[in-house]
């Protein structure tokens, strides 16, 4: 018959016009990613993070910069967090190899760039660095407060014995 596939065309358009809608206004809305979604960028969580480096060892294609630094007491502190974007595989060894749960993906896979400088992620927030330097100075304090502790136990011991 003239006119059928023009028809059937028709239909089909007709029908998808009042079903449900298959597509969404990207980039103003983004589809939400799944729970096992690898991608986007690193993000640290300064608090649950020891600075123990695993991260780091296990990642195939040494795209994790770290700095760290050991307090008065000789604990490790994360001061510095580099993400080299660029280089990573999106394996998600780094994610596993954390036993502390300190890193995730935050999932936003829109992160293309014209500026290669930009394919380095700081994960170390100003607020993690805040957090930093607060732990540093509070172990410098106590292992102060430690030592002249000892070094008076120590006087104490010695004015015993000459007695
Ligand atoms: S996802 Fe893989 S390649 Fe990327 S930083 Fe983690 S371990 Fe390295
Ligand atoms: S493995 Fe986890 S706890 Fe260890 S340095 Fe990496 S992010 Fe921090």
């Amino acid at each position: 018959m003239f006119g059928e596939g023009l028809l059937t065309g028709m239909g089909v358009t007709w029908k998808h016009f009042w079903g449900k809608k298959e597509t969404f206004c990207y980039p103003e809305e983004k589809l939400p990613m799944t729970e096992r979604f690898r991608g986007g960028h690193l993000v640290l969580d300064h608090k649950k993070c020891i600075a123990c480096s695993l991260c780091s060892l296990a990642c195939p294609n040494q795209a994790i910069k770290l700095k760290i630094v050991p307090d008065a007491k000789k604990k490790r502190h994360m001061q510095s967090y580099v993400h080299l974007v660029g280089r990573c595989l999106y394996c998600n060894l780094c994610v596993e190899a954390c036993n502390m749960h300190a890193l995730a993906w935050d999932k936003n896979y829109a992160i293309s760039t014209w500026h290669k400088e930009e394919m380095e992620d700081e994960l170390v927030t100003a607020e993690g660095l805040a957090y930093f330097h607060e732990t540093m100075e509070k172990a410098k304090a106590e292992a102060e407060e430690e030592a002249k502790a000892k070094a008076e136990a120590e006087a104490q011991k010695a004015e015993g014995g000459d007695a």
